[in-house]
């Protein structure tokens, strides 16, 4: 018998395996397509790595402000694709290697849950019956598919999954939700060339970050000739054309070569069946710790409807493991210090609080303080928002927009997590000359 049982081999489930091997747990993972999941075959790595393609691209054919000519630049598109292919199979190994040094046995193949008791669960996969103490499910997420007629079935419409997979560009592109996934692509496809257009049911796009960063973001965006229809509900689908009712207005009718549907995952539940009693609301309900009302069962990553992000996950599958070990105490997650990043062109960070969770003390800079910004940036004036507790001088959150701004969001969320105040932040030396150094002149 397996001391431990994890279903699904996403960031979320391999994080699980090797750090509970590496503590001595006997461990098997079934994975019904690729380690990595979600993030790594079809979801982070690929688009950040097609992004990275299309930012080349577009730089070069940008060269001339910074003073660089560059002639007749072309991309190859099915070369993109083929790159990022070797860049998933690359990771994919890495991981399988991981879990081979760990001793943890890998089961390629769609598991399901038979039986379970308090004292162990029974799985079964490819006709072989498994046993462990405990179960962990990492099954993730899938698309959603909305109930827009005309969606199903229509050779027109892509997800996120065949969008990724697609080696040729369409001409132009219809884009269902303006969210993380429809602006990212929006990015991709308008810096190669095609014809964008983003709908978006609510008054906003990227409707849960901070509205004075995503206004930097959308007035460039329009200006490049992004289309964007925010306030207006896709009513139906024919073919590759889509008919949409914005709040004031007649309907309007928008034809694209293809039409991305980006409107937001469910949980993936499947193969759960045989758990009757397991307490579900739109995903698997945890506690703190991670664990679901059974008492050897354990839920983490996106199936828990928490918040759908890879760092997300991996920390609720330490959380999990550490608490399945019984390590004394287990540190909670500090769910409100989790940094994201949209992946524009500029990017997005931010960590923390947004201005209508509370009254804060809300200071506002252009991302032109820091030097190094104005060296790299051209023409960009971006902007960083911190947000501090009127009583306590906290740091409580930091939003940001402009190059390279996620790769020091970190910095802001250690200042969270840790509950800085503005002087203990300011004691903090950042290097110079670096964009990171627009965190110290916020303060
Ligand atoms: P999302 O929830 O971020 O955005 C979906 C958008 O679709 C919403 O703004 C919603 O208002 C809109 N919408 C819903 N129905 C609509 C309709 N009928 N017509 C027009 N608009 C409609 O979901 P997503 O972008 O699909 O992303 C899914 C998950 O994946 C999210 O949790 C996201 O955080 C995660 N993700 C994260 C990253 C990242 O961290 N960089 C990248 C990709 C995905």
């Amino acid at each position: 018998m397996y001391n431990l049982a994890i279903l699904g081999g996403g960031p979320a489930g391999y994080t699980a395996a090797e750090k509970a091997s590496k503590a001595g747990m006997e461990v098997v993972i079934f994975e019904q397509t690729a380690l990595g999941g979600t993030c790594l075959n079809v979801g982070c790595i690929p688009t950040k790595t097609l992004l990275y393609s299309a930012k080349q691209y577009y730089n070069a054919t940008h060269a001339d402000k910074y003073g660089v000519k560059a002639e007749n630049v072309s991309f190859d598109y099915a070369k993109i694709a083929q790159r990022k292919q070797k860049i998933v199979r690359k990771l994919v190994a890495g991981i399988k290697q991981k879990l081979n040094n760990e001793h943890c046995t890998v089961i390629t193949g769609q598991a399901s849950v038979v039986s379970r008791t308090d004292e162990k669960v029974v799985m079964t996969c490819n006709g072989e019956q498994y046993e462990a103490e405990n179960l962990l499910i990492c099954t993730g997420s899938t698309n959603f598919v909305p109930p827009i007629p005309g969606v199903k079935d229509n050779a027109a419409v892509w997800d996120s999954t065949a969008a990724l997979a697609a080696t040729e560009l369409p001409q132009s592109m219809i884009i269902v939700g303006g969210g993380v996934i429809g602006m990212e692509f929006a990015t991709l496809y308008h810096e190669l060339g095609v014809h964008v257009t983003v709908i978006e049911a609510m008054p906003k796009i990227l409707p849960n970050l901070d509205q004075d960063i995503v206004g930097i973001l959308r007035e460039k965006y329009e200006k490049a000739g992004i289309k964007i229809l925010t306030s207006t509900k896709v009513m139906s689908l024919e073919g590759n054309k889509v008919t949409a009712q914005p709040e004031e207005g007649d309907a309007i009718t928008l034809e694209a070569e293809h039409i991305l549907i980006s409107v937001g995952r469910r949980a993936n539940l499947a193969g759960l069946e045989a758990l009757t009693d397991l307490e579900i609301n739109r995903g698997i309900v945890v506690d703190d710790f991670m664990k679901t009302n059974l008492s050897n069962v354990y839920a983490a990553g996106d199936v828990t409807n928490k918040i759908m992000l890879a760092h997300v996950a991996s920390r609720q599958a330490e959380v999990a493991v550490d608490r399945m070990l019984k390590q004394i105490p287990v540190q909670r997650i500090a769910y409100n210090a989790i940094p994201s990043v949209v992946y524009t062109n500029p990017e997005i960070a931010s960590v923390g609080i947004t201005e209508d969770v509370m009254d804060c003390e809300v200071r506002k800079i252009p991302m032109t303080f820091s030097g190094r910004f104005v060296a790299e940036n051209e023409g960009e004036t971006g902007m960083c928002k911190m947000l501090i507790d009127k009583k306590t001088q906290s740091v409580m959150g930091v939003h940001m927009i402009g190059n390279p701004c996620s790769e020091f969001i970190a910095a802001a969320s250690f200042a969270v997590r840790m509950g800085y105040t503005v002087p203990e932040f300011q004691q903090v030396v950042f290097p110079h000359p670096t964009v990171s150094e627009i965190l110290k002149e916020i303060l």
